[in-house]
Parts: structure tokens; sequence; C-alpha cells
């Protein structure tokens, strides 16, 4: 049987002098792996190799958990030219294609999560070699990491303490950092969420977040508009968060954050 399907190539890898193993994040039939057979042929009916983040509708046959699908067409959008102009954007992109791999299961669909990383991929790419490109990449690649944990069901707490259930603000509300008296704020990752100044005592694992950064958290529009120190601190939080997930540091984590020793 023959699928069709939009798909964004996640990984690809040589299977021998003419073929590729790739990983697709597909929309609808989320993330299969296929051989793409003579996709290294110079006249290749795939457009010649795949490489990552190549897009477009795919054909494939025979996907299931225990078997490789077969590639049978691949109508490649055109690629995302700006990623590589920018070592950094590139960097955001590997991290973050890098956590969609490890958080996503195969043959598990996800069209929400598909969409939002399609649109962070073309939000990057439109980003130019400027002095505020560090600073943008930095605050789409936390919006997808926020998207991202939110469509695998696990979206913390970030408008209260998840133990006390204070709330932190919204938008009719002061924001957590403009209450009166609240100058520390905390991320737990096992209790998944801001934590009080009440509550930390509980949670030894917790992490000191400024004012700015725990505003930032809660509020998607003051992230968009975040400072690239307090979105820095902000990432610092989401990478010890995931590698608390994960049981382990992600590859490129340590290549998007801007400043210090990791
Ligand atoms: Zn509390």
């Amino acid at each position: 049987m023959l699928t069709k399907d939009l798909a964004i190539c996640i990984r690809a890898t040589d299977f021998s002098e003419t073929s590729q193993i790739v990983t697709f994040f597909t929309r609808e039939n989320g993330k299969i792996s296929a051989i793409a057979k003579g996709a290294k042929r110079p006249k290749s009916k795939f457009d010649g190799p795949i490489e990552v983040f190549a897009h477009g509708k795919i054909v494939f046959s025979d996907s299931n958990k225990e078997k490789l699908a077969t590639l049978t067409e691949f109508q490649q959008q055109p690629g995302f030219a700006n990623l590589n102009q920018n070592l950094f954007v590139l960097h955001c992109c590997l991290f973050a294609v890098e956590l969609l791999n490890s958080m996503t299961g195969d043959c598990d669909p996800h069209p929400g999560l598909f969409d939002s990383f399609l649109q962070f991929l073309e939000n990057l790419d439109a980003i130019r070699d400027t002095q505020y490109a560090i600073r943008d990449a930095t605050s789409l690649l936390i919006q997808f990491q926020l998207s991202l944990l939110k469509e695998v069901g696990l979206m913390p707490v970030l408008d209260a303490c998840v133990n006390c259930k204070t709330r932190y603000g919204s938008r009719a509300t002061p924001a957590l950092s403009e209450v009166e008296g609240s100058d520390k704020f905390y991320f737990s990752s096992s209790a998944n969420g801001l934590i009080c100044r009440d509550c930390e005592a509980s949670f030894p694992d917790k992490i000191r977040l400024s004012k700015k950064a725990a505003g930032c958290l809660g509020n998607r529009e003051l992230l968009a508009d975040a400072d690239e120190k307090t979105l820095n601190e902000i990432e610092r939080v989401l990478i010890h968060h995931f590698t608390e997930i994960l049981h382990h540091q992600p590859k490129m984590a340590k290549h998007v954050l801007v400043t210090g020793e990791w």
C-alpha cells in the first residue's frame, strides 16, 4: 500500500553507494524511516541526495515500526538556503531536530508539531546575519521547545507555582515579576514547572530564575520580545529540563548557549 504525506527529513545516512536510509517526520504518520534507493545517483528521482531539513510531499510503502518503508517519491520544496549562513542559526535547527527525534516515537503522528517545526525552520531561514540574529534565533528556539513539550504532553506549568498554584500573573493581572515582594523564582524539572519562594525548599532540583526570565516563561509575547541575556537564561533552564527528561544531555545543547562554560 502506498501512503502520501508531507514530510521533513530529520536524519539521512548512507546505506550503500547509491542508496540512503532517511528518517522523515511526517505530518499524518509521525516519524518513519525509509530506504531511498538510488537517491545518490546523479539523476535520482528524488532530486539528488536527501539532506536533513529537505521537505515536501513524499510517497512511501510498507511502513511499520518493525520494517523500513520504501520511499517511492519525494517532491522536494525549495530548501532553506539561509540556514547555513549563520552558524548559530544552524546549530539551533540541529538542536531542534535532535530534540524532535528524541521526544517522538515512530509512527506516532503529531500534525500540530509538524506545522510548528516547519514554521520554525521557515522563520529561522528568514533571519539575516545581523546583530540580532542570535537573539531572534534563541527566541524562536525557545518557542519551538515549548510547542514540542506541549505536543508530547509534557508542557510545564509556567503561569503559577506548580506546587501551591499561586498564580504568576496573566495578561489581566501583573506579571510574576511585578508582584510586590516576589523576587525569588525557581524552576523544578521534577515538578515540571515554576516554583514559588514559599515552596522551593521542597524541591532540591530547583534552579533559580531571574524575575525577567520567570515572567517571560509564562507569557509568549514577553518571550518574543525578551533580550538576549534573558533568553539565554531561559534556554539554559530548558536544556537542563530536556536533559532530565531524556536522561542525557542533548548533543547539540552546548552549541546554542551564547555565554559561559557548560
Ligand atoms: Zn508555591
